[in-house]
């Protein structure tokens, strides 16, 4: 398939200021080296404890933060260098939804009102075909027409997330960055978000990097999945790959708490010891190493180049 986003060595580093004058005393590393490459009609699971910099790296492809470093290719236009003008053209076609869609829709407007702002926005429709364009895709996301005129709080959590999705769809967008759209969800209504997801994917031939600290989550809707701990990759294959042939210890102890329903395909639970260090201050070496349960002299010191194991398959750790 074609090539939609390539993200080569992408780096994002927040500095930390202190003193009185407010001088760069360090950096926070929020992500520290990503490289992965979507291909149209892929979705990609991003997945990480909380704080590994998932979302970053989300905000960063669509350039809602500079980069440090690196590159983010959507279909070869470098992101990153695009003037600002230019950059508002492309906007339409890479979109966000949130966890909680809930703290982006202003209290006051009507859904109708904030799911058409952006039409008016960028110019693409006048008032009149506005309403139509609304009443579309609120059908599309599964929400009754009269909803147009009601305002955020009378809707459920679930149907909010429905608000969310068809925000950023009404801009007819090619890609969508997802991150943690269901997490805020009770599980019956997490798999209806999901499913919408997954049919949307298919009648809009939409690309997503669907980012989740719930590998179960996951599962359901990725072609592809990549792990990441402390701002940096750490695995990347297939789902099918990823899930039968887990290599890195730090994916193996996240999929040993998902819960399988066959008993004879159950994992030996792995609980990691100690709490995800601050990446302010990353462990050396390997920066899994405190809380690898195979940790080596060496993984103290080396750090584990991130290479290609098996077509497609890429993971971090010297004992691979
Ligand atoms: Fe564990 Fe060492 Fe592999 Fe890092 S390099 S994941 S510490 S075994
Ligand atoms: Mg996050």
């Amino acid at each position: 398939g074609e090539v939609l986003l390539e993200v080569q060595r992408l780096k994002k580093y927040f500095p930390i200021r202190g003193g009185i004058l407010q001088r760069t005393v360090g950096h926070v590393k929020a992500v520290d080296d990503v490289s992965f490459t979507l291909k149209k009609g892929e979705t990609l699971g991003l997945v990480g404890e909380s704080g590994c910099g998932k979302s970053t790296v989300g905000r960063t492809i669509l350039r809602l933060n500079d980069k440090t470093e690196g590159q983010v290719l959507f279909q070869g236009t470098n992101i990153h260098e695009l003037p600002r003008k230019e950059l508002r053209k492309l906007r339409p076609r890479m979109q966000l939804v949130f966890q909680d869609p809930y703290s982006s829709l202003n209290p006051r407007m009507k859904i109708g009102e904030a799911i058409g702002e952006a039409l008016i926005d960028h110019g693409i429709a006048d008032r009149k075909e506005v309403r139509e364009r609304v009443l579309e895709v609120l059908n599309i996301c599964g929400l009754a027409p009269y909803h147009i005129d009601r305002f955020p709080h009378e809707f459920s959590g679930g149907q909010r997330q429905r608000i969310g999705i068809a925000r950023a769809l009404i801009l007819d967008p090619d890609f969508i960055v997802a991150d943690e759209p269901v997490s805020a969800l009770d599980v019956s209504i997490q798999a209806q978000i999901i499913n919408l997801l997954s049919d949307l994917q298919e009648t809009k031939r939409l690309t997503y990097l669907f980012i989740s600290h719930d590998l179960s989550v996951v599962e359901h809707l990725c072609t592809h999945v990549a792990v990441m701990y402390l701002g940096s990759m750490v695995e990347q294959a297939s789902r099918e790959e990823l899930f039968r042939n887990p290599l890195h210890p730090y994916t193996k102890a996240l999929l040993s708490a998902v819960p399988i329903p066959d008993p004879v395909m159950r994992r030996e639970r792995i609980v990691l010891k100690g709490d995800i260090p601050s990446p302010a201050n990353p462990p050396s070496g390997c920066k899994f190493h405190t809380r690898c349960p195979m940790a080596v002299d060496q993984c103290k010191s080396e750090v584990p180049k991130y290479r290609e194991v098996a077509p497609g398959h890429h993971v971090a750790c010297h004992l691979v």
